[in-house]
């Protein structure tokens, strides 16, 4: 009797399991979803295939991974490394090894964009009144002065700092303020990505306002129109690759009808105004996050010259009278 029972019950297990598993197969991906506020933006996170413990786990780790980026890079807060930097304006200094390397970063893509990616333009973002975060305190617009902008500019500039392995900087001569306000954005999310790899997580997309990075399956995401809030520009798949977006309707005040904005030419110390949107793709969402910014100020020609000479990097631009323009490869990634 009892031996009859034991037959019964592991019959009753295959059948369950087998009955499990067919049910598994017949339904559509497991997706779990998580939006969460970080950078100034909203960040989401999606995993497919995961159990909905694993990703909350993967998921929360990663969020603490951008805030822990964030405390360290922001230059709102006086205590954060960038902060103290700002503050206190040595000659020299040591830096954290995760700084020093993404200012050696900040170096490269300066280099390359011919000196319009520029980490050192705080003093005149300022300026323009683009580091108040609450938009809703600026009560009257008031230009700055163009003397005040000249005497920023020669203040500013990574020309004159220098960098030497494996940690110092010396900034002699630069008197502006460090902001990676375009750069360290997209290397938190590849820090983020790098954590959910850790944890075994292999079909995910992280998402901080747009900028975009995802990997396991054909991720489809949106560009914004720059001048239509409800449309899409381009509609591109990603997988294993990275999206940015700069653009002169994310922050921005229109005084004479003229339209000042957030991306600032690092020569003049004015918004660059050739373009409205730049999109770029890269493999990771450091180098397009901080491409798409310089890449605005260079404008369209040059642009697309250095995105065709960079290897896996490609762009989609909107200039200021809405005419398209693409590098070679971008048409690979247009959804059909
Ligand atoms: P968003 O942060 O809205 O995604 P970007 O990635 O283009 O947009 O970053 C814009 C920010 O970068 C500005 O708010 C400013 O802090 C800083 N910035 C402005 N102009 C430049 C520039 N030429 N090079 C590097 N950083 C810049
Ligand atoms: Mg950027």
């Amino acid at each position: 009797m009892k031996k009859a029972l034991v037959y019964v019950t592991v019959i009753l297990l295959f059948f369950a399991g087998g009955l499990y598993f067919s049910t598994e197969k017949s339904i559509e991906p497991k997706v779990t979803k998580k939006v969460k506020f970080a950078l100034g933006t909203i960040i989401e996170f999606t995993i497919k295939d995961e159990e909905d413990s694993t990703a909350d786990k993967a998921i929360n780790e990663a969020y603490a991974e951008i805030l822990r980026i964030d405390s360290i890079f922001t230059d709102y807060s006086e205590q954060s490394e960038i902060g103290k930097l700002n503050l206190e304006k040595p000659a020299f200094d040591t830096l954290s090894s995760e700084v020093y390397s993404l200012f050696v970063k900040s170096r490269e893509l300066w280099l390359k964009t011919n000196g319009a990616f520029d980490i050192t333009l705080g003093e005149l973002v300022t300026l323009w009144g683009f580091k108040i975060k609450d938009a809703e305190l600026v009560k009257e617009i008031v230009l700055p002065d163009k003397k005040e902008i000249l005497d920023a500019v020669n203040r500013t500039g990574m020309s004159k700092i220098y960098l030497q392995a494996p940690d110092k900087i010396y900034l002699n001569g630069m008197k502006g303020q460090f902001d990676l306000g375009a750069i360290a954005k997209g290397y938190a999310v590849d820090k983020a990505c790098e954590v959910l790899e850790k944890m075994g997580i292999k079909n995910y997309l992280v998402n901080a306002g747009g900028d975009v990075r995802g990997t396991g399956s054909e991720w489809v995401t949106g560009v914004q129109h720059p001048r239509q809030k409800d449309k899409l520009a381009v509609i591109v798949n990603i997988n294993g690759s990275a999206i940015a977006t700069s653009g002169d309707y994310e922050q921005f005040f229109e005084k004479d009808g003229v339209r000042y904005h957030h991306i600032l030419n690092p020569k003049t110390g004015f918004p660059a105004n050739d373009l409205m949107s730049v999109t770029v793709i890269a493999p990771d969402l450091t180098t397009a996050d901080a491409l798409a910014t310089g890449f605005f100020v260079m404008g369209y020609k040059e642009a697309i010259k250095l995105a065709d000479s960079l290897e896996n990097v490609e762009c989609y631009i909107i200039d200021a009278s809405g005419q398209e323009h693409q590098s070679k490869g971008f048409y690979k990634y247009i959804r059909s």
